[in-house]
């Protein structure tokens, strides 16, 4: 394929195709607030109609160790880039805000996850979009279920508030 082909074409995927995204924002180290305000900014220029939730104060779930709390968001918005493209672009995000793995689940300045990527459904080691563990998580379904109650999740079919519902009704695992 020609490079003037190829161009057509992935502007041709690019105006045919949005997929309306979710995307799940958290921080618990340093100025919570400033680093969700650089994310969404950031996620401006990748998102069009890009809307964003208010902020969850929250405490910290599935970690080991103690740690700060955190803040949570969400936005969503219809992207252009394709689904690996976009997690790319959000760990280059990450990394300006100078985020750093040192052991899983450990605190992080900035934490962008992709929850949904239209009604894609893609399981191929590098990204899992629907995200793996978000019907379990109410920092990810309250503010999702904010701004997009009607998004349908393509593996249950349930609307992102009917999965925040069932959610809140099941007894906590650990009472
Ligand atoms: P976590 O968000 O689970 O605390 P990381 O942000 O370090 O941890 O992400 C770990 C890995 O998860 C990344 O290397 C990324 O490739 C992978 N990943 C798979 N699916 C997704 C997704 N939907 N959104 C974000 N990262 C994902
Ligand atoms: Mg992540």
């Amino acid at each position: 394929m020609s490079a003037s082909s190829k161009a057509s074409s992935s502007q041709r995927g690019g105006l045919s195709s949005t997929h309306l995204v979710a995307i799940a924002l958290g921080s618990n180290l340093g100025d919570r607030d400033a680093h969700i305000d650089f994310a969404v900014s950031r996620l401006s220029a990748l998102l069009t109609s890009l809307r964003a939730s208010s902020r969850y104060d929250t405490a910290p779930v599935e970690v080991d160790d103690e740690q700060p709390r955190y803040l949570n968001a969400a936005v969503v918005g219809h992207a252009l880039l394709a689904p690996h493209d976009l997690l790319r672009a959000l760990q280059d995000i990450e990394a300006d805000r100078g985020r750093e793995r040192p052991y899983p689940n450990a605190p992080r300045t900035l934490d962008l996850d992709l929850i949904l990527y239209g009604n894609q459904i893609i399981d191929d080691g590098a990204l899992s979009v629907p995200h793996a563990r978000f019907r379990q998580r109410l920092f990810v379904l309250q503010p999702l279920a904010e701004i997009a109650p009607d998004l349908i999740d393509p593996i249950t079919g349930l609307t992102l508030r009917a999965l925040l519902d069932r959610l809140e009704s099941q007894p906590p695992l650990d009472p």
